[in-house]
């Protein structure tokens, strides 16, 4: 009898070592095969009820779920600040915020579902701490950022737990934005958002980015019926909208400025550039993000831009060409922000993983600070902060 019983329990545990490598190699086979299903071509067909069949578990094991439930990581910040590399004068040194800052996920996800979107995001906590984004803001003295946080629909009550985490415990840095992810049947409805902001009242400040030129959004118009409801919701809980319109979609952004009257729209990206200064003009509700241009020259590929290779050669090439992209910029954008001084923001477009790293920053800064200290003194601060402050504490 005495016997039997170490015999007992290292059969239970040997039973359960081989049921736990069983369940293990079937949920990884469920896996393979749905996300050979849905990628690629399949993806483009997703339908509502398809999208029904996944099931929790499957989910999970697709998309990864929520990253954690533990604390943030703890970062020892240096706060030395950031080293300038060159002299331009006169320089802003005042406050920054960034107010085009693509978090990283707050879920882990497959490479293959996120494909659709061509976004390669590092993971909050995992590749990126939200500690040392943080510590790079403190060092380049960007007070606070709007952070565009993506919530795939069935990951909506996992993924806000971070989010919530960070807001926690750096309040006020990041102002969340919802964005939906860009990935066909994975992208919140009207429906899904009004869930979110319900259950986390307050939490979120805007909706967006919604980039028509790509994913899931690509051929969508933005007064697409689906997105003149996302819009009303906006309205009802006080939402900035950040739209990256495609091309030939001015009409569109017109109808939907004009019955948004309430709505404060915040466009970027080349695509709206050229039609920008017209609606800045027509509509009161209507501003502008100059973000990533800073960081190149327009029109021009063969000096790295901030999307384009690896963190060294875009350093590199930034800092060879750094007086001359200055000069471009400031040509392009000085006569256009004096004119609209209210309406124009500034703004980063960080996003991928070297992004955040603090050599990065610390040149994003230096141009983004030897661009400002050009303009206008009157209106240096307005780009810098204070637009986006307002814009903030007027939704
Ligand atoms: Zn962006």
């Amino acid at each position: 009898m005495k016997k039997s019983i170490p015999i007992i329990v290292i059969s239970i545990i040997a039973v359960l070592i081989v049921a736990y490598f069983i369940f293990n190699y079937t949920v990884e086979k469920i896996t393979e095969r749905e996300v050979k299903r849905i990628t690629q071509g399949e993806i483009d067909k997703a339908t509502g009820s398809e999208i029904g069949r996944l099931t929790k578990e499957i989910t999970d094991k697709i998309l990864g779920g929520g990253t954690t439930d533990q604390a943030l990581k703890e970062v020892n910040c240096d706060n030395i600040p950031t080293q300038r590399k060159f002299s331009n004068s006169p320089y802003y040194s005042g406050p920054l915020i960034d107010d085009h800052l693509h978090m990283p996920f707050t879920f882990k996800v497959s490479p293959e579902i996120y494909a659709q979107a061509d976004w390669d995001a590092p993971i909050l906590e995992v590749e990126v701490l939200a500690g040392n984004i943080i510590c790079d803001f403190d060092k380049e003295k960007t007070s606070n950022a709007f952070g565009f946080y993506v919530v795939p629909s069935l990951l909506k009550g996992q993924t806000v737990q971070l989010i919530k985490q960070v807001e926690q415990q750096y309040p006020g840095r990041i102002i969340p934005f919802l964005m939906p992810a860009h990935v066909s049947g994975f992208d919140l409805g009207a429906d899904d958002a009004e869930d979110v902001l319900d259950s986390n009242k307050g939490l979120f400040k805007g909706f967006g980015e919604i980039a028509f030129y790509k994913g899931s959004y690509k051929g969508v118009s933005p007064d697409d019926p689906a997105l003149l409801e996302i819009y009303k919701i906006a309205d009802k809980y006080n939402l900035i909208v950040m739209i990256h319109p495609d091309d030939g979609q001015k009409q569109a952004i017109e109808k939907v400025l004009q019955e948004n009257p309430n709505v404060k729209f915040l466009f970027h990206g080349d695509q709206a550039e050229i039609w920008i200064i017209d609606i800045l003009n027509k509509y009161p509700n209507a501003y502008y993000s100059v973000d990533s241009n800073l960081f190149d020259i327009p029109n021009e590929y063969t000096i790295a831009n901030i999307y384009g290779p690896e963190k060294e050669e875009f350093i590199s090439e930034l800092r060879d060409n750094f007086d001359k992209i200055l000069k471009i910029n400031l040509d392009i954008w000085k006569p256009r922000i004096e004119k609209y001084p209210d309406r124009f923001l500034w703004g980063t477009d960080r996003a991928w993983d070297w992004h955040f790293d603090p050599e990065v920053g610390a040149l994003l800064e230096e141009m983004s600070r030897s661009f400002i200290g050009q303009l206008d003194p009157a209106v240096q601060e307005k780009f810098a902060y204070q637009n986006a402050e307002r814009m903030i504490a007027e939704r």
